[in-house]
Parts: C-alpha cells; sequence; structure tokens
C-alpha cells in the first residue's frame, strides 16, 4: 500500500515518534476482536495490520502491554470471548516473539503480570469489556488501566467512534501518542477526503438507504460525482417513478432519496454541482423461467428483482473512473455474495486497481462488506488504502467527530 505524505494543512497528532518508550510500561490499545471458530482465529489480517508498532515497541525495548476487547460480553465474564487465541495468534505473527498473557486486565492478576514484565516483553491482557466500566468510560476503569503504564499509544482506529475507558478516559492520565496503524488510518482519511485530489468520485453501494442516510447526506455535499449502487439504488429509482417489481427498496425512503437528489443540484464549497450516477440498466433474477437477465431500467417486471447493476452502467462508470483522480468506496454495487451478481462488484474493484497501480487515481475504500468482496478479487492490496475499520470508517465518511481520535488530536 502506498504511503502518502502528510498534508500541512491537516490537524496533527502526536505518533511514535513523538514519544520515549525505551524501557517504559507502554499499555497499546489494539483491535484484536477478529474471527474465530472454536478458540481457533479464523483471520489474522487485524493482527498483521497490528505488526508495525508491535515490532517497533518490542524493538526500542517497550515492556508492551495490549488491551482489546473481543465481542459483546456487555460486562460479564463470557469463557467463549477469552482473548487466550490471541496470544498464540500474535507470537505467530511476530516471528516467534513470545507472548504473555493477563487472566485479567484490571486487579491484583493484572498488576502482577505488569510488574513481571522486562523490556521487549509482550504482554496480552484478558477482554477489556468483561468490566463494565469499559464501555461506559468510567472515570475508576480508566483510571486502573493507566496505572499499568507510563505511556499510551492507540493503535485501534477501528474502535475509536466508541468512547470507552480504553479509547478516551485513559488519555486523561497518561502522555500518548497514535501507533503507526492509527497514524495511517488517519493520514489517508485526512489526505483523500478532507484534502482531496479532484475530481473527487464516491462509490456508494450496498443494501440500504436507511443505514446510510448521513453517509450519502454529507458525500453528497462534498463529492464532485456519486455513484449509487447496490439495492439502495433500487430506492432512488422508485423514487423516480421507475418500476422496480420485487427487488429490495426502502418505501419510507423515497423523499429521503429524493432530498439527496436536490441536495446534489446545488453548489457546495469546493465543488459545484455534484453528479449523481444511478443505474441506466440492471442484472435481473425472475421468479419465472426467465431466470438472470439484462434490461433497462425501464423494463423491470413486477416478478423481477434487480441484483447488479448492467453493463452500460458499468461503462458509466468506467468512464467516470478514468477521468477522476480520488475514489472513496463503500458498500458492494450488486448482492456479490452470490454469483453472478458480483460481476460488477468485480469490475469496479479491478478497474480501480488498475487506475491506482498506474497512478491515475487514488483509491481509497472501507466497510465490512467492501473490503470482503475485494479480498474475494484479491484487489484490495492494490487500493491506495483500504481501511480496516467498519463502523469507524463509515462515521468519519459521515463527517462525524471520532471521540478516540479527538483525544489524540487535542495534543497537538
Ligand atoms: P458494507 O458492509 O461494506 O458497509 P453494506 O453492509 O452496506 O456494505 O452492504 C452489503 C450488502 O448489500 C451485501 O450483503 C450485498 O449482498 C447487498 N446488496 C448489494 N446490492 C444488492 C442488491 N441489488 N440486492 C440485494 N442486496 C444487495
Ligand atoms: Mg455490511
Amino acid at each position: 500500500m502506498n504511503a502518502i505524505a502528510s498534508v500541512k494543512t491537516i490537524p496533527s497528532f502526536p505518533t511514535l515518534n513523538d514519544i520515549d518508550v525505551a524501557g517504559k510500561r507502554v499499555v497499546v490499545r489494539m483491535d484484536l476482536n477478529v474471527p474465530m471458530i472454536n478458540g481457533r482465529v479464523t483471520d489474522t489480517t487485524r493482527v498483521m495490520r497490528l505488526l508495525p508498532t508491535l515490532t517497533e515497541l518490542v524493538k526500542k525495548k517497550a515492556k508492551v502491554i495490549i488491551l482489546s476487547h473481543l465481542g459483546r460480553p456487555k460486562g460479564a465474564y463470557v469463557p467463549d470471548l477469552t482473548l487466550a487465541p490471541l496470544v498464540d495468534a500474535l507470537s505467530q505473527a511476530m516471528g516467534g516473539v513470545p507472548v504473555k498473557f493477563g487472566v485479567d486486565c484490571v486487579g491484583k492478576e493484572a498488576e502482577e503480570a505488569v510488574a513481571a514484565l522486562k523490556p521487549g516483553e509482550v504482554l496480552l491482557l484478558e477482554n477489556l469489556r468483561f468490566h463494565e466500566g469499559e464501555e461506559k468510560n468510567s472515570p475508576a476503569f480508566s483510571k486502573a488501566l493507566a496505572a499499568h503504564g507510563d505511556v499510551y499509544i492507540n493503535d485501534a482506529f477501528s474502535c475509536s467512534h466508541r468512547a470507552h475507558a480504553s479509547t478516551v478516559g485513559i488519555t486523561k492520565h497518561l502522555p500518548f501518542a497514535a501507533g503507526r496503524l492509527m497514524e495511517e488510518e488517519l493520514r489517508n482519511l485526512q489526505t483523500h477526503l478532507s484534502h482531496p485530489a479532484r475530481p473527487l468520485t464516491a462509490i456508494v453501494g450496498g443494501s440500504k438507504v436507511s443505514t446510510k442516510i448521513a453517509l450519502l447526506t454529507n458525500l453528497v455535499n462534498k463529492v464532485d460525482r456519486l455513484v449509487i449502487g447496490g439495492a439502495m439504488a433500487n430506492t432512488f429509482l422508485l423514487a423516480q417513478g421507475y418500476k422496480v417489481g420485487k427487488s429490495l427498496v426502502e418505501q419510507d425512503h423515497l423523499k429521503t432519496a429524493l432530498s439527496i437528489l436536490e441536495a446534489a443540484k446545488k453548489k457546495n464549497g469546493e465543488r459545484e454541482a455534484c453528479e449523481i450516477i444511478l443505474p441506466i440498466d440492471v442484472v435481473k433474477r425472475s421468479t419465472d423461467e426467465a431466470g438472470t437477465t439484462m434490461s433497462g431500467i425501464d423494463k423491470i417486471h413486477a416478478s423481477e428483482s434487480a441484483l447488479d447493476v448492467g453493463n452500460r452502467t458499468l461503462r458509466l462508470i468506467s468512464d467516470c473512473l478514468a477521468t477522476s483522480k480520488t475514489v472513496i468506496w463503500n458498500g458492494p454495487v450488486g448482492m456479490f455474495e452470490t454469483r453472478p451478481y458480483d460481476i460488477s462488484t468485480l469490475v469496479i474493484a479491478r478497474e480501480i486497481a488498475g487506475l491506482t497501480a498506474e497512478k491515475k487515481l487514488a483509491s481509497i475504500a472501507g466497510g465490512g462488506d467492501t473490503v470482503a468482496a475485494l479480498a474475494l478479487a484479491d484487489m484490495g492490496k492494490n487500493f491506495t488504502y483500504l481501511s480496516t475499520a467498519g463502523g469507524a470508517f463509515l462515521e468519519w465518511m459521515e463527517g462525524k467527530t471520532l471521540p478516540g481520535v479527538e483525544a489524540l488530536l487535542k495534543a497537538a
């Protein structure tokens, strides 16, 4: 992935370059909320992205104390949600560096485990959310976590949309800085969303307008072009008077769709009107013998559901990308889990990856299903930046302030 130089005008934050960690107890918030089956980690992508921070701290002889949550135990001990399986996953990722485990994240056992740490050693403490104080951002719990360290590092951008003890409360008690992954996320999002090379295009897909109203509303006021795909495009088409048959739509969001189209026509700050690109044709599935066919949006029959955008729409999108300098993508444009409705999402992914490789385009993508779709096409690595965050990435794109990030920026 390309490293992008920081832009002078963007708010700055302390990084690992600004804080002395040698020989110190360094409490690091990481996001080790990884998928697991029967106590085995099934996808180590998140762990691998944490390596730069981990290896740097070990190399600098810090005493590394890792904090993380896993799942939603809601303040009580849940054996299935122990972080213990992450000990091996972390150790393997670091090429065999031993990792110790603390059976609780606060209290006597945690304190003893921390006290026994030597410079260059790594300790993983048990699931933060086994304690109510974490999600309540309780002052007492924040203080207890802070007591483990001399320095605090936040490397969990994906958890920073929540004001919890380990992301916000703890910053009141210790000198702090962003870890390398947090730094990478922030620099990329700041550069490409707040100070993008234009034309700036956003592609928004997915199933529902209702989950992305704030996103669409913010983007339509910022971007030069907005491509709307996925099932949410059906709601826009219906609002414009097209018949969409059995397609997934949200009847109660027709007005929302129209107001987004209205907002697009107005000049806003750096951009003139926002050009909206909606499907002009679709790939649809029929409940009768016809099976899967393609047609213009004016020929969707009562028995059909639109499950992907069609070829002519793909050409529009491709022309749009060819003349864009930045693209931000969230949400698959079709029902990509089921073939052949994955085709447009994969074609767009390949196109963006190609333009990025030729340095014609900066490309940012994020969102749980979006990143899964890119992994399917093995295309993610060619993007300028793939956010590891789902909810936090969306909230950033919605223009919201993320409390965990805010806490780091305050220092600058
Ligand atoms: P992300 O997790 O990246 O934010 P979303 O959760 O918003 O993305 O959307 C992904 C979902 O949208 C997928 O499950 C996909 O099948 C669905 N989807 C996309 N297009 C359609 C469509 N035309 N009809 C039904 N579902 C669709
Ligand atoms: Mg999703």
